[in-house]
């Protein structure tokens, strides 16, 4: 417990300024204004909400974030305004849910801290208004003859705004920085979410969105599915078996440049083809599969040569008056009678 290790009893004076120094260094803190001043009510009351706060979420050698620093800051803040309401609750335990995938924790989180960050200079502003009304209203009542003491009372009042000022400042620096972060987290969480990690492709959610955002046309869908895989897989191994998907996958992008391929699923590819008739669309996939066709694989560990990895494709002209899911569900259509017709080919639409 981090109470334990920096002792029970309250620091004062210099030991205090230490005692700061250190929790400050041993939190990887920056010595901010904000940072100080959150130490200080750390350390200055070890038996406070704060301290026990802080002890919780560091237990086990955790270090404070820079956003938890300003959430808990706030709570502060707030207390001291008279706002006590209940103990501070850590986002990620408020927001994350059970077994979320890492990137998307640290997004929430980052979003937590974004949101306290904004929240807290809100606070600041609020308070520099509500601070300079109560100086301009000081200024008219008071007469000349205590001047002296006004003057001194708006140098009070001033010293007070810059440090908030710097407090603002820096708050402001932290918002930038996780603002920045934050965009690019989320960039690469939605790549993540589009692009197929074996194989590198688009998946079906990116293939289909591309499709639903074209326009214009004539577009062809064809969907591929590897003929008799799993015999491969069963024969060879799942790891050959993806070595396989790999290679399926980088032999249709090369052989489709210019046109969208996509692993759809499993042992599937859907390959979107775009400003081209359907004649065209159409020798363009048979000869895109015959290449996958003819591909040999020798296995590195053995010297093993696996040939004869076919596709059948179902290859559809989509309809102006037909979704999305329609023309998708017809090309399946045509490639399970691909798969019927004795597989290694390719059905297109009868015209
Ligand atoms: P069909 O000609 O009828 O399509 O036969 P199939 O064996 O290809 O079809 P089936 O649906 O019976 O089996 C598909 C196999 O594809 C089973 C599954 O384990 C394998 N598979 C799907 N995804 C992957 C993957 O990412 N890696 C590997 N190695 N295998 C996969
Ligand atoms: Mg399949
Ligand atoms: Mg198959």
């Amino acid at each position: 417990m981090y109470l334990e290790r920096i002792g029970s009893g309250t620091p004062v004076g210099n030991g205090l300024v230490r005692a700061i120094m250190a929790f400050l260094e041993n939190q990887r803190l920056e010595p901010t204004p904000v940072n100080y001043t959150f130490a200080y009510h750390v350390l200055s009351d070890p038996a406070g909400d704060l301290a026990r706060e802080v002890a919780r979420r560091t237990d086990g050698g955790v270090r404070l974030s820079g956003s938890e620093v300003a959430e808990l800051g706030n709570a502060i803040e707030a207390a001291a305004l008279g706002h006590v309401g209940p103990a501070p609750t850590c986002p990620a335990a408020a927001t994350v849910p059970d077994e979320p995938g890492p990137r998307v924790a640290e997004t929430q989180r980052l979003v937590a801290g974004f949101e306290s960050t904004v929240t807290a200079m809100q606070d600041e502003t609020r308070d520099f208004g509500r601070d300079l009304a109560a100086s301009a209203d000081a200024l008219r009542a008071v007469p000349c003859i205590d001047i002296v003491t006004t003057i001194a009372d708006l140098a009070k009042i001033t010293a007070t705004m810059r440090a908030r000022v710097e407090i603002a400042e820096s708050r402001l620096a932290q918002a930038k920085r996780e603002a920045s972060e934050l965009r690019e987290e989320l960039a690469a969480a939605h790549e993540d979410a589009r692009r197929d990690p074996l194989t590198e492709l688009p998946n079906r959610r990116a293939f289909e969105a591309a499709l639903a955002g074209k326009t214009g046309g004539p577009f062809h869908v064809a969907l591929c599915d590897v003929d008799h895989f799993k015999s491969i897989n069963d024969q060879y191994g799942h790891p050959v078996g993806d070595r396989v998907l790999k290679a399926i996958a980088a032999t249709l992008t090369r052989e489709c440049a210019g046109q969208l391929v996509a692993r759809y699923g499993g042992e599937e590819f859907a390959v979107l083809l775009d400003g081209i008739d359907p004649m065209a669309a159409g020798a363009l996939l048979e000869r895109a599969r015959r290449a996958v066709g003819a591909r040999r694989y020798r296995l590195r560990e053995s010297d093993t040569v696996i040939d004869g990895i076919t596709l059948s494709a179902g290859l559809v002209t989509l309809r102006s008056d037909e979704t999305i899911v329609e023309g998708v569900a017809r090309a399946d259509h045509l490639l399970y009678a691909a798969k019927r017709g004795g597989r290694n080919r390719m059905v297109g639409e009868m015209r």
